[in-house]
């Protein structure tokens, strides 16, 4: 199967929108606001939170960008209305970053403060690293101003753990993740199990300093050895929590967790540009494909 899995994997791209449809639909929650929030409704009335995304990055026009904002506010709006459990996580990119950097900061500034004016958390997702600098520089100054904004470290950078330290005193929410844009060796850790150790290193940097983290992995040997580490330092549950995306199969293991009291949220991404996303979900990880084969021939 793995040999079918990597042939449709990679002629994913060039197959039809409608031909792809059935293998984006188990990790995207639709394309409007309205299915993004039945979901994760959904996902509230079964004990998860959830952080939605909007679908895109690299906006080519300001106009584009300012749609964007806007778009979240209106998100932002809804989710404070209707209570639901959900913060939003953004792309820098997708706000106009690579436009023009004062732009995007003011795009930030202006959202992060609906966001705490509507009490909705937001977390800026982690990019390639030719953004990383600009990113850490725009969440520092918008977490001072709005202290609900959160950033993300990534396992698989040789510089994140300094990175964490310089933020870890910082009453703030930062997500661990291994990192996904391919990076060149000089800069990120290429062995897994090494990687894997650095997510850890950076969990108890966070947990020696003030912040909250957010474990945000699949990886079931990893989330075991989380657990020990929070068991082992009786971390408390406000100090923490586990992440994954949406649609992403994880056996029994969140409903453990969310057994043993701890929160657990689903990353809900939606929008237009769900076929991009799902190419990347694809090349990540050839298995889904007879993962929504097995889906398709069940339904
Ligand atoms: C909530 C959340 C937010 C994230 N935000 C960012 C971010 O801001 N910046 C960034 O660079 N990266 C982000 N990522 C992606 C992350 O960096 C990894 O690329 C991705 O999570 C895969 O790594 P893993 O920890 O799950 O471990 P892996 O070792 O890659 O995977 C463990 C197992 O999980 C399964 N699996 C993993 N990913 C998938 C998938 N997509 N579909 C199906 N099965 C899968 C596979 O079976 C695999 O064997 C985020 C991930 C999550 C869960």
């Amino acid at each position: 199967m793995s040999l079918v899995n990597s042939i449709i994997s990679k002629t994913m791209p060039f197959l039809p929108r409608w031909a792809a449809k059935p293998f984006a639909k188990p990790y995207v929650a639709g394309e409007s606001i309205d299915e993004v929030l039945e979901i994760v409704q959904r996902l509230n009335s079964d004990n998860f939170s959830a952080t939605i995304d909007i679908l895109g990055e690299f906006t080519r026009t300001k106009d584009e960008a300012v749609a964007i904002r806007v778009q979240y506010e209106e998100l932002i709006n809804l989710i404070s209305a209707k209570s639901i459990d959900s913060s939003i996580s953004i792309k820098l990119t997708h706000l106009g970053l690579d436009l023009d950097y004062a732009f995007c900061e003011k795009q930030l500034l202006e959202l992060s403060a609906y966001g705490q004016k509507k009490d909705v958390a937001i977390t800026i997702d982690m990019e390639s690293s030719k953004h990383t600098d600009d990113i850490y520089k725009l969440f520092k100054k918008a977490n001072k101003l709005f202290s609900r904004v959160g950033a993300v470290t990534q396992a698989y950078l040789y510089r994140s753990i300094d990175d964490v330290i310089q933020l870890s005193g910082v009453n703030c929410n930062l997500r661990i993740c291994k990192g996904i844009y391919k990076e060149s060796s000089k800069i990120a850790i290429n062995d897994k199990n090494k990687i894997n150790e650095n997510f850890e290193l950076l969990a108890k940097t966070i947990f020696d300093g003030e912040g909250y983290a957010s474990l945000a992995t699949h990886d079931l040997n990893l989330i075991s050895n989380l657990e020990k580490l929070i068991q082992n330092r009786e971390i408390p549950p406000d100090r923490f929590e586990f992440q994954v995306l949406y649609g992403v199969p994880m056996k029994s293991k969140l409903e453990e967790l969310k057994a043993k009291g701890y929160k657990v949220t689903v990353y809900v991404p939606f929008g237009k540009s769900w076929f991009d996303y799902s190419i990347r979900r694809l090349k990540e990880n050839p298995k889904i494909v007879s993962y929504v084969i097995k889906n398709l021939f069940k339904k």
